[in-house]
């Protein structure tokens, strides 16, 4: 079932039924992606119509952070759980681990995807790292190319939104890879360049805060989530307004 957030359409599932979806897609013959939006990203969508049918066109599209939740509230129809693209990809780790899948890691700067892949073969035994390149390249279809040659099952890409939606909406079906997941800044993360807040935090929902407070540079995008939800509240205000008119 899917649930309308102004506009995108997400997918209601648990971080355990997300994971076994994105395992079973990984196996399954053809191209699949897979989204994480944020309510920056939604707004992205609402401005942009191509964007937003790309994002639609995800096989699955799922919560990243807590403004999509409570926007889901507000609009009166609740998710059932966050869905985090990084707890996701951490999930989604161990299964393609378990099942000894090549994976690829496209993004962020130069050295990043690399120390990331490091990391990951050593925290993942079975996983085989076929890959890395980063996320600064002009020529999209050596980028392409190369993971292709690489014969990768799935491919981590991370070049930020909107670029990194576009781009395996554009080049993921000549990759020969049968599932991309767009990942934002997962690759810092895995890389150790960027800490994770404590679980405490992410679990009363403050990461925002604790991003805020460690890159204060981060304040203008994040001023657009009040923004966001008012934006959400007057939606629902509009519907009930034409359910009563
Ligand atoms: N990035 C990239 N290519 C670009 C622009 C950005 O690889 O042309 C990377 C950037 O280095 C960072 C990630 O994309 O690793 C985006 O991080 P951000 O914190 O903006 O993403 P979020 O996790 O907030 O979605």
């Amino acid at each position: 079932m899917k649930i309308d957030i102004l506009g995108v359409l997400f997918d209601n599932l648990t971080m355990e039924e997300a994971v076994a979806t994105g395992t079973r897609l990984a196996e399954e013959e053809g191209f699949h992606y897979v989204v994480t939006p944020n309510p920056e990203i939604v707004n992205l969508a609402r401005a942009s119509r191509d964007y937003g049918e790309l994002l639609n066109g995800a096989d699955l599209v799922l919560p990243d952070g807590i403004g999509i939740l409570y926007a889901g509230r507000i609009l009166n129809t609740p998710l059932r759980e966050r869905v985090p693209g990084i707890d996701f990809a951490a999930g989604l780790l161990k299964e393609l681990a378990a099942r000894e899948k090549r994976l690829y890691l496209l993004g962020a700067k130069p050295g990043v995807a690399q120390e990331a892949g490091v990391r990951l073969a050593a925290d993942y035994p079975g996983l085989m790292i076929c890959g890395t390149g980063d996320g600064y390249f002009t020529d999209s279809e050596a980028a392409v190319q190369a993971m292709r040659e690489a014969e990768a099952d799935v491919a981590f890409v991370c070049l930020g939104a909107p670029k990194q939606e576009r781009w395996m909406a554009e080049f993921g079906p000549q990759s020969g890879v049968r599932l991309m997941v767009g990942l934002g800044g997962a690759l810092d993360v895995f890389a150790g360049r960027v800490a994770r807040a404590p679980r405490i935090w992410q679990r009363l929902g403050l990461e925002w805060l604790y991003r805020l407070l460690h890159q204060p540079s981060r304040i203008g995008r994040m001023a657009k989530l009040p923004l966001f939800l008012v934006t959400a509240w007057r939606a629902r205000r509009g519907s009930s307004a034409n359910e009563k008119g």
